[in-house]
């Protein structure tokens, strides 16, 4: 019996990043005239995603997503091939209109608990010390996406757990906590 194919950046095992790794570049996944984006930090809250927006290479049931500054995030090539997957998403998702990766998700909403963060997905990069993946979010999502029918998902969650990488059918209970903190805030329940 095989493993649940999960990602390909994981299904051989999670390989740990480097703590002091500084940042590097993504590329889409184009033959030629590649989007290029240069990211001048490591990834935070690295993570698999089970959700049916963000964007999962042929064959993934997950994706692979993480967070970083925006302002630490320039495309510096072929910018112009970028479009704006749903306008009317809350996180606008930049994908390359001819490969159809997504090289960046940014929130423009100044009240969102996440804005000032950009979501991006480091198995576009070349460089290795990304931070690993560190949890599972939306893991039930994967029915709604077509990677999981219910009755696999027990083996779905037991190769999660294997690969230390704890299922959620929400995000992870710290960022969970910071969502309800930024509206407690917003709401005057907390100063
Ligand atoms: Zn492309
Ligand atoms: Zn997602």
């Amino acid at each position: 019996m095989g493993n649940v194919a999960i990602h390909p950046a994981v299904d051989a095992g999670v390989k740990k990043g480097d703590p002091n790794f500084g940042g590097g570049t993504l590329h889409c996944r184009c033959k030629s005239d590649q989007v290029v984006m240069r990211i001048e930090s490591n990834v935070a809250h690295n993570h698999i995603c089970g959700c049916t927006r963000c964007w999962k290479p042929a064959g993934a049931a997950f994706a692979m997503i993480a967070v970083v500054p925006r302002d630490k995030v320039q495309v510096t090539q072929h910018a112009e091939r970028l479009q704006v997957v749903d306008p009317n998403a809350t996180i606008l998702r930049h994908a390359c209109k001819e490969c159809g990766v997504h090289m960046y998700g940014r929130i423009e909403n100044r009240d969102h608990p996440f804005y000032g963060l950009d979501f991006v997905h480091v198995e576009l990069s070349n460089d290795t010390g990304w931070e690993e993946p560190r949890f599972a979010a939306f893991v039930s999502s994967v029915i709604e996406g077509g990677g999981a029918r219910s009755e696999q998902m027990d083996s779905v969650r037991a190769r999660l757990n294997e690969l230390g990488l704890p299922p959620y059918d929400a995000l992870n209970p710290p960022l969970m906590d910071a969502i309800a903190t930024h509206i407690a805030k917003r709401n005057g329940i907390l100063q």
